[in-house]
């Protein structure tokens, strides 16, 4: 499995000079089947994508002029994590195929189940999914000048609750984790060799203050994280800010170590960096963890990892 940070940025893109290295695009993470692993998809180029922030425009680079044959997955719907959608060159072209999955939130025109009516709206079009609809309200006039049906190529669009299911290759993994405002799942991805725990936005002190302050180690997140070869997680924070912070719905960085820790991940990437955190601070960022009993990594954009 090999994984692309596109966008490692929370909140808000964070451009200019003292966020260059690290990166100001927002949440997006590509998935690509090893060279080696399965046969059955495109071998190297990703296909699995992990929310759709600002870093989504990225991965149309990795795709080596051809279209993106795959499928997106977010997280929630904070605009964070689906700006990116609509300038994503490589998935918005006549021949691609796009797969878009997102958290169902409950109701016919909030990602549940495909009623087979148009919203009440109407702008969503005929015989759209819930998911579509949903998609739609963030996602057109007179806040943007399209829907998602517009996008060019064969787009779908689809809801997931908890629980696990398949995904080009993939087995996933699907638990519900506390942020704030709307549903926001977890992913464990697993291509049967290796696994990938993509855990961001997330709000553990929501669940209690846990063993050390910093939120609880509760049972849905160790189960995402349990033995993954690389735990992504939520380091919008750090454990000093939590008190005055956690409210918005983040977790510290010590919370993330702390995590995989528990969970036996073998690796972790601090991930969703606060918007005014500079290159300089995420540096320091490393040097606090550069003694931890696993590696750990501050993500940056473009960085790629191998499973
Ligand atoms: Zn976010
Ligand atoms: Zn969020």
């Amino acid at each position: 499995m090999r994984i692309t940070f596109c966008g490692v940025r929370g909140s808000t893109p964070a451009p200019g000079a003292d966020y260059a290295r690290y990166g100001g695009n927002t949440s997006c993470v590509a998935v690509a089947h090893s060279s080696s692993g399965s046969q059955s998809c495109n071998t190297g180029a990703p296909v699995l994508l992990l929310d759709a922030g600002t870093g989504l425009g990225g991965v149309t680079g990795l795709l080596g002029g051809d279209p993106f044959h795959g499928t997106i997955l977010l997280t929630h719907l904070h605009w964070d994590h689906c700006l990116g959608l609509p300038f994503f060159r490589g998935g918005d072209r006549d021949d691609a195929r796009v797969a878009l999955l997102l958290p169902d939130q409950g109701g016919p025109d909030q990602g549940g189940p495909d009623q087979g009516e148009p919203s009440q709206g109407g702008e969503a079009s005929a015989g759209s999914t819930g998911a579509e609809r949903l998609l739609t309200r963030v996602m057109s006039p007179p806040f943007f000048p399209i829907t998602p049906r517009q996008l060019r190529g064969d787009w779908t669009f689809g809801a997931v609750s908890p629980g696990q299911f398949k995904a080009e290759g993939f087995t996933v993994e699907a638990r519900e984790i506390p942020h704030k405002g709307g549903r926001t799942l977890g992913y464990r991805v697993s291509d049967g060799h290796r696994v990938l725990a993509y855990v961001t936005d997330h709000c553990p002190t929501a669940l209690g203050p846990g063993a050390d302050g910093l939120g609880a180690y509760h049972e849905a997140v160790l189960d995402l994280a349990a033995g993954a070869d690389l735990l992504v997680h939520d380091a919008q924070l750090v454990a000093e800010e939590v008190p005055a912070e956690a409210g918005f719905g983040h977790a510290a960085a010590e919370y993330a170590v702390g995590l995989a820790l528990r969970a036996g991940a073998r690796r972790v990437a601090l991930f969703h960096h606060k918007p005014s955190r500079t290159d300089d601070q995420l540096d320091a960022l490393a040097c606090r963890f550069a003694d931890a009993p696993l590696p750990v990594l501050v993500a940056a954009e473009g960085l790629t990892v191998t499973l």
